[in-house]
């Protein structure tokens, strides 16, 4: 099981965390027309490696965070908030 040390909450396991894509995936507020926002959904980017990601702390401040982390080695290397949190 994977901690996720939240910038607000500290170390919390992964299942207090939901899965928001990839960083670089993020939906995009001007771009907006509808077959981009599919490609956008459908079309994710599957990478094995080093990759920024976006995770909620659903079960704790509901802070969005950004994380490093190494989807093949799940080692963790960098958590940030991204600036929208508290809701
Ligand atoms: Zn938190």
């Amino acid at each position: 099981m994977q901690l996720i040390s939240c910038p607000w909450c500290g170390p919390r396991v992964e299942t207090e965390f939901s899965f928001g894509g990839a960083a670089d995936n993020a939906p995009n507020e001007v771009a907006g027309a509808a077959e981009t926002e599919l490609k956008r959904i459908m079309l994710r980017p599957n990478v094995r490696g080093r990759q920024s990601e976006l995770w909620q702390h659903v079960s704790g401040c509901r802070a969005w965070l950004r994380v490093e982390r190494d989807t093949a080695s799940h080692e963790i290397f960098e958590v940030s908030l991204t600036g929208t949190h508290r809701s």
